[in-house]
This record gives C-alpha cells, structure tokens and sequence, in this order.
C-alpha cells in the first residue's frame, strides 16, 4: 500500500464537498466535521485521487463501489450516530463508510462478501489508525456474536428488511437499508420500539448494488 498523504489540496477539496453536501441538505453537525477529517482519496487508487472530492460513487473492484459522498452523509445521518454507539455495517466495501462511524465515535462491526475487499479495508482503516472488527461473509445472517447493535446499516440493495438484522437490533435501536429491486431502492429507517414492535419509516429513492446473501438477493 502506498504512503497515506494528506495536504491542503485535498482538505480544502473536502471542504468543498462538505458545503455541496450541506447544501443538498445534510445538516448533521457531527456526520458533516467526520466526511472533512475522514480523507476520502486513501480509498481509491493513486491514479484517480483527483475523482475522490466529487460527489460520486466510484468502482473498487470486484464489481462493487464506494458509495457517492452524499449516500454515506445520508444513512449517517438517518443513524443518529453518539459516541459509544455499537454499529453493524453490511458490505465494508472500500472501508469509507466504516471509517465515517469510527471517526464519529461508534464501535463499528462491519462484513463483506468479497474477501479481497475485506482484506484490502482492514489493511488499510488499520494503517489509518482505526480498529473496527471486520469479517468476511454473508453479512444478511447479521453477528449474532456481538448483538444487539445499537446501529445497523446495510450499504448493499436488499429486497426486503432481513430478519436476522431486525432481530439483533437493540431495543431503541435504528437500521438503515436501502430497500427495493435490483435497480432502485428506498432508504428505510427501522426503528425497534420493543422485542416485538418496529417503526419503519420510507425515505428517498436511491441505487445501490445489490445485498446478495441469504436473506437477500440470491445470485
Ligand atoms: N460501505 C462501502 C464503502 O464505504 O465503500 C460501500 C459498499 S458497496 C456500495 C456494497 C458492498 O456490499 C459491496 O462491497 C458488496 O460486496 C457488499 N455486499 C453485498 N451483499 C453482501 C452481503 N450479503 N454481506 C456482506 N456484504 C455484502
């Protein structure tokens, strides 16, 4: 892995990127300071740092993405994230996201399908300073291990809510999933009111790969 550089260039670059979030109406005080500390090029390859302050999803290999700047702003900010909060993250992907909640103060749990993302993402979120506890596998049977997770996000499209994830989450809890068919989803937001109750709550229209597991998409 290449030396990790950050300069005025790229901060002022994030800066600019925080003011066109904020514009498009994220206001989260505390999601908006983690996306201007949290350098976003170290996810992306040397070549294509110019691209990491756009407002882009980019590829990262294996047929899979680093989501748009705006997507991450939005299910953190749906989370409600505080210091302390335990975080389950379906799909690590490029490790930007869990970086986010890190930088934020959550504890994050994070799962990935593909094991060489998996691999890459630790590497690289170790290198940056942070400890998240991540694992390779089908992330739609949740960690049961470690729950209840006081926050869940799902960053892959799922065709419905899986059990296993409402099921683990904490009482008081809220998830985060985007929700629909292979193209287009809905952001949902679980809310478990109790063992046997749960609000849920349709957002906006997004497009995300898809959540492929056992109580996902079945590829
Ligand atoms: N959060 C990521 C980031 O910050 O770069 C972006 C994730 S990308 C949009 C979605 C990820 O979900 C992909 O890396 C994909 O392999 C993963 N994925 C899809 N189905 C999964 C499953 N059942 N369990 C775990 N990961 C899954």
């Amino acid at each position: 892995m290449p030396m990790l550089t950050d300069d005025y260039k790229y901060k002022g670059a994030r800066t600019k990127l925080v003011t066109e979030l904020a514009t498009k109406g994220i206001q989260d005080a505390g999601v908006l300071k983690a996306l201007q500390l949290v350098p976003r090029h170290y996810f992306f390859p040397k070549t294509f740092y110019s691209h990491a302050y756009e407002d882009k999803a980019f590829p990262i290999g294996e047929g899979q993405t680093i989501s748009q700047p705006y997507t991450v702003a939005y299910q953190t900010q749906v989370l409600h994230i505080e210091k302390g909060d335990k975080v389950l993250e379906i799909g690590t992907g490029s490790g930007y996201q869990a970086a986010i909640l890190m930088q934020m103060g959550a504890t994050v749990y994070s799962i990935e399908r593909h094991q060489a993302l998996s691999l890459k993402a630790a590497t690289l979120l170790h290198k940056m300073g942070y400890k998240p506890v991540l694992k390779h596998g089908d992330g739609t049977k949740g960690w049961p291990q470690f729950a209840p997770f006081d926050k869940i996000i799902v960053t892959a499209g799922a065709p419905v809510v899986p059990q296993a994830l409402i099921e683990q989450l904490a009482i008081g809890g809220i998830m985060v999933i985007p929700v629909g068919n292979e193209q287009k989803q809905r952001m949902v937001s679980v809310i478990k009111k109790s063992a046997s109750q749960i609000e849920t709550i349709e957002l906006d229209q997004f497009a995300f790969v898809p959540l492929i597991g056992e109580q996902g998409w079945q590829h």
